[in-house]
């Protein structure tokens, strides 16, 4: 078993460069944000719980988050190499993931750390637009579809989460700050983070990623 993790503030292109890297790494994308949505709009326990925070830009409890990546790992086989998006968050996520790595005797590998600037957040998730269908990501200026509104893969309808308003947006790089950063230190500390400038192109940041993987 391996993980990767993908570490950053929200905008920084964690969903984005995963997309891009999964294909040609064959690294499994967990993104417990997709996950939770999808809880929530099947309106599951889990969904239910966690609704509430994450409307206000809040993090859902540890203990609803521990869960459904444990529920998720215990699908997956000994081979399986997981890249997570979004996760961990907090200290006691990654002593959890730490933890369940070491059961499996294995460890995390890497962490990515996409870095990018206040404004070029901000600026990103506000004109942020995803497929209801296939969960496709457009930006309005930066990767617009070709027909305004409409998915280019699937034809699906596209929206805005209702957690990228401008309020909410401000709340989570907060968040951000105040609860995650401190990961940027704690993988330091194992010498297995990676600083990526995130204000590059797309392609720039998946050729670095897949250039080091092919390495270890
Ligand atoms: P994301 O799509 O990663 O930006 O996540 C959207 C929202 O889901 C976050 O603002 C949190 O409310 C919640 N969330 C996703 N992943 C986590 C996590 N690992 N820990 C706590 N909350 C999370």
């Amino acid at each position: 078993m391996d993980a990767i993790i993908l570490l950053g503030a929200p905008g920084a292109g964690k969903g984005t460069i995963a997309d891009l890297v999964k294909e040609k790494s064959g690294y499994l994308h967990v993104s417990t944000g997709d996950m939770l949505r999808a809880a929530v709009k099947a309106q599951t326990a889990v969904g239910l719980k966690a609704k509430s925070f994450m409307e206000a830009g809040e993090l859902v409890p540890d203990e609803v988050i521990i869960g459904i990546v444990r529920e998720r790992m215990a699908q997956g086989g000994q081979d399986e190499k997981y890249m997570f998006d979004g996760f961990p968050r907090t200290l006691e996520q990654a002593r959890l993931l730490d933890a369940v790595m070491e059961e499996a005797g294995s460890r995390v590998s890497r962490v990515f750390l996409l870095e990018a600037s206040k404004e070029l957040l901000v600026s990103r998730i506000s004109g942020r637009r995803i497929c209801r269908n296939c969960g496709a990501v457009y930006h309005v200026q930066n990767i617009p579809p070709k027909v305004e509104g409409v998915c280019d893969s699937c034809g699906g309808e596209l929206y805005q989460r209702k957690d990228d308003s401008e309020e909410t947006v401000l709340n989570r790089l907060e968040v951000y700050k105040k609860q995650t950063a401190a990961l940027i230190d704690y993988y330091d500390a194992k010498s297995i983070l990676l600083r990526l400038d995130a204000s590059q192109p797309k392609e720039v940041t998946q050729a670095r990623i897949l250039e080091v993987l092919s390495r270890s």
